[in-house]
């Protein structure tokens, strides 16, 4: 699944990692990296743990979709089952057999639903969970299943209002119990998925729970002792909001990685943020008052100052809208990016000071050293930090350790 190059490295917060000349995927050439993403490994044991102690009994089921947001699915996954995560997730047949590829054993639920094009031959031989949301994929799994001699698990999703994927509650029992017949499907869970969770008015998230509620009891009617043993709702926002939606597990994505679904949810436990964006300074130039500096000369020097190019850009993920608003730790000093971020590149203005060629930029972080949080990206350019972290692409490789 991963693309980028990817080893553990004991690094110290400033050193420069070194890619070796057999590191794999990424296309980064051997030699310093230039710009790369730095994922502390003890940030996501903590939080997993957190999340374990904060829902016990409820089990903790950890999302590592889109390649772990962006982190690396196979080192966060692995990490969080260390650290007491009993369940993965993922979004397709493809991340779950990259993690199976990568010799992890843990139970696996591909969360999303791929129709006629879902590889579930791939899916089956891969012993992967299965979301099932409409009779003819459970029969296609089942069949799949026993012309390999295989047994397949699945969860069936009930559309409790999020207006995604999910049999609606009044069939939700029907669907159970022709799951149920099918000779090689087990039918393990049943869950649903909350649409405002992070809204600190809770009267949607109420009127899910209740549809929740009763088609579980109507898929419990239905099935009796063969009813599904995990029952779960909660996303990192559900969990964090109420005890009454943990269930027998949580599915927990953005929490582990560090950040808060909603201001309002940061007091319920202590996460720390995982991920730092760096760039080693790649050329530094005094420049004259009155220079333009990068396209479209939206940032004009006001007096003689030195300006640092960092190798890193939009097509790297640290998007455009931070042009001009974006900042940088060099040396435990903040500096502004200025100008416009360029496809690979972008600029820092640090007036008097001047920091060597290959000195370690923080472009984002914890914000423990003045740079900008993964949230303040977010808010000021108008998304959330999902997007931010999951934008980070696969030429910054990914180098692991724990702080
Ligand atoms: C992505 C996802 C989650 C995790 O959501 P977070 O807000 O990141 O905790 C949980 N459930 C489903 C169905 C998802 O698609």
């Amino acid at each position: 699944m991963s693309t980028h190059s990817s080893k553990m490295v004991d690094v110290s917060p400033v050193a420069v990692p070194h890619a070796e000349a057999s590191s794999s995927g990424g296309g980064e050439p051997a030699g310093p990296r230039r710009s790369w993403v730095e994922v502390d490994l003890g940030a996501i044991a903590a939080n997993t743990r957190a999340f374990v102690e904060l829902v016990q009994p409820a089990q903790v089921m950890a999302v590592v979709k889109a390649d772990g947001y962006g982190h690396g699915a196979v080192e966060v996954a692995r990490v969080a089952l260390e650290a007491g995560a009993r369940y993965l997730a993922v979004a397709t047949t493809s991340e779950g057999v990259a993690l199976r590829s990568a010799g992890i054993d843990a139970p696996i639920l591909v969360l999303g639903v791929g129709g006629a094009a879902e590889p579930l031959d791939r899916l089956v031989e891969a012993g992967l969970s299965a979301t099932v949301t409409t009779e003819q994929a459970a029969r296609r799994l089942d069949a799949a299943a026993r012309s390999r001699g295989r047994r397949v698990r699945v969860h069936l999703k009930v559309d409790t209002g999020m207006g995604r994927l999910g049999v609606l509650p009044d069939q939700a029992a029907w669907l159970a119990g022709r799951v149920a017949s099918l000779p090689a499907v087990e039918l393990e869970g049943v869950y649903s998925h909350l649409a405002t969770a992070d809204d600190p008015d809770l009267s949607y998230v109420a009127i899910q729970a209740a549809r929740f509620r009763e088609a579980v009891a109507s898929v419990e009617r239905e099935l009796g002792t063969r009813a599904p043993r995990l029952r779960h709702l909660a996303n990192t926002a559900g969990a964090l909001s109420s005890s009454d939606l943990r269930w027998d597990m949580v599915r927990i994505g953005l929490g582990l990685y560090g950040y808060y679904p909603a201001p309002h949810l940061q007091d319920r436990v202590a996460l720390r943020p995982a991920l730092r964006l760096m760039a080693a300074v790649s050329e530094v130039r005094t420049l004259p008052a009155g220079s333009g500096v990068s396209y479209g000369r939206t940032h004009v020097t006001t007096r003689q100052t030195t300006i640092a190019t960092l190798p890193i850009g939009y097509a790297d993920g640290y998007t455009r809208r931070l042009s001009n608003r974006g900042r940088a730790a060099i040396g435990g000093r903040v500096y502004p990016v200025v100008g416009r971020i360029c496809m690979d590149q972008c600029m820092v203005e640090t007036g008097d000071d001047a920091p060597p060629v290959g000195a370690v930029a923080c472009l984002l972080g914890p914000g423990d050293q003045g740079e900008m949080t993964v949230d303040e990206a977010a808010r000021l350019t108008g998304t959330i930090p999902y997007e931010i972290v999951t934008q980070l692409g696969p030429r910054l490789p990914r180098v692991y350790m724990r702080r």
